[in-house]
């Protein structure tokens, strides 16, 4: 699994979003890592930031710890910290998904 370039940017720039933490809390309470490296890598983004990743690890940052917790929006194709694993987990942002349920 891959980003478009400029998703990539738009992913990396929303690193610094407050509700950014509270998505690496979520992450790193579900334990659920590929493996004890990817749960490192992300221990140390929610400590210390992206940026104190090498590139290396960032590479495993975005692509074996971000890629596959993230989805947008299938119907407005929004993306949010808060609510990523709620868009993961049913295919759409909590306002679509009341949207849907009112069709
Ligand atoms: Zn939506």
């Amino acid at each position: 699994m891959g980003f478009a370039k400029e998703e990539k940017e738009e992913i990396i720039e929303r690193f610094n979003d407050d509700e950014f933490d509270g998505y690496l809390e979520e992450l790193i309470e579900s334990g659920d890592f590929e493996s004890d490296m990817h749960e490192g890598i992300t221990r140390k983004v929610f400590e210390q930031g992206y940026e104190s990743l090498s590139p290396r690890q960032q590479n495993v940052f975005l692509y074996g710890v971000i890629a596959p917790n993230f989805s947008k929006c299938k119907r407005c194709e929004t993306w949010l910290w808060e609510e990523m694993s709620f868009i993961v987990e049913t295919g759409y942002c909590t306002y679509c998904n009341q949207m849907n349920r009112d069709d």
